[in-house]
């Protein structure tokens, strides 16, 4: 995998999708001087951050032909990491322009302000004009050696066309998962999905029992406890005895998970205590899911692995023609995508080269067998974690000749989790790492990513 010395090739690559994911790929794909399309079925740059007040018409979003709301952001949103950590490279996430009231300078951010940044970023890239809004890619399939694309406008008009290669950022988080719950089939109440959860308003004076206490579980049960009389979190991963009254609000309790639903309306949760419930919310997180690509069932998505994938990236009987950027999770997302889509643009150019098929499949195998060695569960494939995500985007940032990740970046990230984890009603605007935003803003002056360091961010 060492830089090859042959010439750069220059090919024609398609990328599905014009979120955080498809917008830098784009980027490292022209400045590596490929010819790039980018197709987007929304009609603006910016995929999970652009809000929209729409949900699904199925509140769990079970139906396969229902018509797909992209966003999975609620109104409330604000950012779940430190936005110093979360820019890219070198457009980093600060408040800009400084004075405008309009853009939110807080650490933690609303969605409209990360939804400012990818507009940014895009403008500043000039990464607009390679994107073919409002049309959707509903087939990607090999061609010999290429690969065919079909896509349809918001016309309805398909057009089918002859790329070189394929770059996959549709994004995952808009085919919900569910939890399966004992007796549900006649338990009366109603049920949606954080996927379609927007406003706290329609839960006014209900019983709300909230499946799932991680990101949005925890931020979704506090936008409820405003309106709603009474908010039940069920947590898969306590113990069977927890039963808490929740600081921060005095109607909200956590308990370990769902025991069973009656048909009276009751839930029982395995703690014993039972409670009156109007509506289920399942912060219960998503699957992976890739309606228009057909490899003939090379690639399968089988609880949440999607493979065979080296290094989450290339499939290696495919490679380097077909990629995915963006499924690993937990994890510095944006500094993923950007080295993730370097890397594919460096081999897609001859720049770097990839092992061979065999020698991919087995790096893929030994990952599974390390997965199943540690006895995780084969969704948890892609969740890299502290230590495995610094290890991973440098071993990338390694093949493509790019300085590893910078050290205040990957422990903003750590602590970060820590406080999500332990203090989730503050963790937003109270912090005691001061000296890390100072050596990021550091970094972004001496890199003359920026002038100056904003007035709002010491005081
Ligand atoms: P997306 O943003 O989902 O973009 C995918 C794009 O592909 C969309 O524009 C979509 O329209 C398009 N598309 C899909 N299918 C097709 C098709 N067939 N044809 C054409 N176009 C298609 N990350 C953080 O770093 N910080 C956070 O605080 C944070 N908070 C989050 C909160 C929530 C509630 C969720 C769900 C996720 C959060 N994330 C956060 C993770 C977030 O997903 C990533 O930050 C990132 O924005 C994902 O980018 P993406 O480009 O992979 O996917």
């Amino acid at each position: 995998m060492a830089p090859s010395c042959s010439p750069i090739n220059s090919l024609h690559v398609a990328v599905i999708g014009a979120g955080a994911a498809g917008l830098v790929a784009a980027r490292e794909l022209r400045r590596e001087s490929h010819s790039v399309v980018v197709f987007e079925r929304n009609t603006e740059v910016g995929g999970l951050w652009v809000y929209t007040p729409q949900s699904e018409p199925d509140p769990l979003s079970l139906d396969p032909n229902r018509t797909v709301v992209h966003s999975s952001v609620y109104d409330s949103l604000r950012t779940n990491l430190p936005r110093e950590c979360m820019g890219y490279s070198d457009f980093p996430f600060v408040p800009r322009p400084e004075h405008d009231e309009s853009r939110d300078p807080r650490r933690y951010p609303t969605h409209r302000e990360v939804l400012a940044y990818l507009r940014d970023f895009a403008r500043e890239f000039k990464l607009v004009e390679m994107v073919r809004f409002g049309t959707e890619v509903v087939l990607v399939e090999q061609d010999g050696r290429k690969w065919k694309i079909r896509s349809r406008n918001s016309d309805g008009v398909s057009r089918d066309e002859i790329f070189d290669s394929v770059v996959v950022c549709n994004g995952h988080y808009t085919e919900p998962r569910v939890a399966q719950i004992p007796g549900i089939d006649l338990w009366p109440g109603k049920q949606l999905h954080s996927h379609n959860y927007r406003v706290p308003d329609p839960f006014k004076d209900q019983v709300v029992v909230v499946i799932g206490n991680f990101a949005s579980g925890s931020d979704i049960s506090k936008d409820l406890t405003g309106v709603a009389k009474e908010v039940h979190i069920a947590a898969r991963s306590k113990p069977s005895e927890t039963y808490e009254k929740l600081p921060g609000a005095d109607n909200l309790w956590l308990h370990p998970m769902i025991e069973t639903a009656c048909k009276d309306g009751s839930i029982v949760f395995k703690n014993g205590k039972v409670v009156q419930a109007d509506t289920i919310v399942h912060c219960t997180g998503y699957i992976y899911h890739f309606p228009f690509l057909n490899t003939n069932g090379y690639i399968t998505v089988d609880d949440n692995c999607v493979g065979p994938l080296y290094k989450h990236v290339f499939p290696p009987a495919l490679a380097p023609g077909l990629s995915f950027i963006g499924l690993p999770w937990m994890t510095l997302l944006f500094t993923l995508f950007e080295l993730q889509s370097k890397w594919v643009a460096a081999v897609l150019s001859g720049r770097v080269t990839l092992p061979s098929e065999d020698k991919m499949m087995e790096d893929t195998n030994a990952l599974y067998a390390k997965r199943d060695a540690n006895g995780f569960p084969k969704r948890y494939t892609h969740r890299l974690g502290v230590v495995g995500q610094a290890e991973y985007l440098n071993w990338i940032a390694d093949q493509i000749g790019e300085p590893p990740v910078e050290q205040w970046r990957n422990k903003e990230l750590e602590d970060g989790y820590v406080r999500l984890a332990t203090q989730s009603d503050t963790f937003r605007d109270k912090w005691d790492d001061d000296h890390l935003i100072a050596e990021a803003y550091e970094d972004f002056l001496r890199q003359k990513l920026i002038s100056a360091i904003p007035s709002q961010i010491f005081g």
